[in-house]
């Protein structure tokens, strides 16, 4: 390490510990703004980033996803709810333009899921941003606005102090994450790239080059209606779908007894869940039709096709073992998020950087693995061949539940980290 850059990672640093309490009241701000994917929220703290980054002195890219051409792309991932409008944001803090530094785009999506049953969180609600026993509690708080307020940080920190980056540095935030990755894939059709990326999902501060995919299906399972009374003839679509669940179940269990390396931690790294069940419509009648929606994990390296034909099959499996589902078949339809895999090469320099950040920021030891959940990293690495990895404040368990929080250590010691990654990735000038 030069002393040049020991000076300004000094300086970095320095800057940061002096605004933790500013650090953590953006937190508690953007926590509070219900950014649900497909929100009027979800744009609106899209303008409100843009005009941070505006007045930090970033050159700021703020567009309007034209949703009818992007959602009809053939590569487009999915959406699972409606929007009449979205937008794009990244800014950029200018590297020296020689094209000696590398550029690193910090990527953080702003949406986040519903909140789930309100009586679990308390008299401060869902997005309350209520700060108890050294963490912020509330739905997106590590998923993943505390990896968003880390990145803003890191960006300010860099304009506010004039780091003499040599390589561009990119913050880029997205809206529907959380429903298949419109805002990520938006900005890559939008031409933006980086020589890496860092996605700060919540890992614990742990590093992740690799993500599960997961794909969004709909069973349909036909019965035959009839009164309650007389349910002997009628045909309960509740009960033909017993036997398909059980399928899926060991369809599970199969496709989850090889690991992939990146995946071992996991007891389940490929689960098959179902999100949603619906039957019937009036308590005295057979119920005649039942619709499961579900999400089919796909393991790392698995081609997403190979995926869809073995839950596909396994469901007709369970069928020709039926006599009235084999002559009315449960229907297969994959809809919403379809999140690939994604893996970034073991051997690509931006793991070591940032084991080398958290190594200066922290005893902690920081373990790799692959995440079971589907997220943007496949995008990054699938569609804009850029090398990125999630490290982020948080644990991944808390997020989409009720509990949902993010411990401040933990964001103070990642927006540390980031920053030393951002210098030493993108390098200085002179
Ligand atoms: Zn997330």
């Amino acid at each position: 390490m030069t002393s040049t850059e020991t000076v300004w990672r000094d300086r970095v640093l320095g800057y940061l510990d002096e605004h933790h309490s500013e650090i953590v009241a953006d937190l508690v701000d953007l926590v509070r703004i219900p950014s649900i994917s497909g929100t009027d929220e979800e744009n609106e703290i899209q303008h409100q980033l843009a005009g941070r980054l505006s007045e930090l002195g970033l050159e700021v890219d703020s567009w309007e996803i034209p949703l009818a051409e992007t959602l009809a792309a053939e590569d487009f991932p999915g959406v699972e709810v409606e929007r009449t409008e979205g937008w794009g944001t990244v800014g950029r803090l200018p590297g020296d333009g020689d094209g000696r530094g590398r550029s690193l785009m910090l990527n953080a999506h702003v949406d986040v899921v519903p909140p789930g049953d309100l009586g679990t969180w308390g008299e401060a609600g869902p997005f309350g941003a209520a700060i108890r026993g050294g963490d912020v509690h509330g739905r997106g708080t590590c998923d993943m606005k505390a990896g968003l307020v880390a990145s803003l940080w890191v960006v300010k920190a860099c304009a506010d102090l004039g780091v003499p980056l040599a390589g561009d540095l990119l913050l880029g935030t997205v809206i529907g994450e959380e429903d298949g990755g419109l805002g990520t894939y938006a900005l890559l059709q939008r031409g933006w790239r980086a020589d890496a990326c860092v996605i700060p999902e919540p890992t614990s501060l742990d590093l992740a080059p690799g993500t599960s995919g997961a794909l969004t299906f709909r069973l349909t399972v036909t019965g035959l209606a009839a009164h309650a009374s007389r349910r002997l003839s009628g045909v309960s679509a509740i009960e033909k779908f017993v036997p398909v669940f059980a399928a899926l179940r060991r369809l599970e269990a199969t496709r989850n007894e090889v690991k992939h390396p990146l995946l071992r931690g996991w007891e389940l790294p490929l689960p098959i869940e179902l999100g949603i069940i619906r039957a019937g419509e009036w308590a005295s009648s057979v119920p005649d039709v039942l619709t499961a929606d579900g999400r089919l994990g796909v393991a790392i390296g698995e081609d997403p096709a190979d995926a869809r034909r073995a839950l596909t099959a396994a469901v007709a499996e369970a069928c020709e073992d039926d006599p009235w589902l084999s002559s009315h078949p449960v229907t297969v339809e994959w809809w919403g998020g379809q999140f690939a895999p994604g893996l970034t090469d073991p051997d690509a320099d931006i793991l070591d950087v940032v084991r080398r950040a958290q190594g200066a920021v922290s005893d902690r030891p920081q373990a790799t693995w692959g995440t079971p959940y589907g997220s943007d990293l496949r995008l990054m690495t699938n569609l804009g061949g850029i090398p990125t990895v999630h490290y982020g404040p948080g644990d991944a368990s808390l997020a989409h539940g009720p509990y949902e929080s993010v411990p401040v250590d933990e964001l103070l010691t990642a927006t540390r980290a980031l920053a030393l990654v951002a210098v030493e990735h993108c390098g200085l000038r002179g």
